[in-house]
Parts: C-alpha cells; sequence; structure tokens
C-alpha cells in the first residue's frame, strides 16, 4: 500500500522458455524477464483515478484476485508475437 493507500502488485517473474522460430519451426530459447507494477483498483471510481496517472498500470480487483492467470497473462503479453533465429543461426539458410 503506498502513501495514497492505493494497493498495488509487485510483479516479477523471470525464467526461460522455448518459442518455435517462424523460419524453420526449431526451438529457441526466450528469456522471459517480466518486471510490473500493478495498481489493484477497488471499484470504477478508483480505476478511473488510477488509469489516468502517468506511467500507471491499473487492473480492477475484486475482493479476491487469481493470480496464477494475472501471472500467466502478464508472461503472455511480454513474448514477441513472432520469433526468429539469428541470420547463421537458423536451420533454414537463404529464406527471405
Ligand atoms: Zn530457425
Amino acid at each position: 500500500m503506498d502513501q495514497r493507500g492505493s494497493l498495488a502488485l509487485q510483479l516479477t517473474v523471470s525464467g526461460k522458455v522455448e518459442l518455435p522460430c517462424q523460419r524453420c519451426l526449431g526451438s529457441m530459447p526466450y528469456v522471459v524477464d517480466v518486471g510490473r507494477t500493478l495498481y489493484l483498483a477497488r471499484n470504477e471510481a478508483e480505476m478511473e483515478r488510477l488509469d489516468a496517472l502517468p506511467d500507471s498500470d491499473a487492473i480492477q480487483a475484486g475482493e479476491t484476485l487469481n493470480l496464477v492467470d494475472l501471472v500467466e497473462d502478464e508472461v503472455l503479453l511480454s513474448l514477441p508475437l513472432a520469433v526468429m533465429h539469428a541470420e547463421g543461426e537458423c536451420s533454414v539458410t537463404g529464406a527471405q
């Protein structure tokens, strides 16, 4: 809880996942490193107030919050849409 009484959640996720390369479909390691502060709004009015703040990410939370879903969403959002091996590291070469 900050000085203004707002609830905030500090989220840090780090680890490694394997993503399919869009060129050769082979797997490539991708390092996940998520660090976010999410403000938790308890109602609509608080949500509007928090959304108006600069650099503020707010979500509306009721009495309970499903942390597993939240962490999963944050990780999925952090992943690039399409990844490819670097030139020379991909098993498909010369493809344009
Ligand atoms: Zn590849």
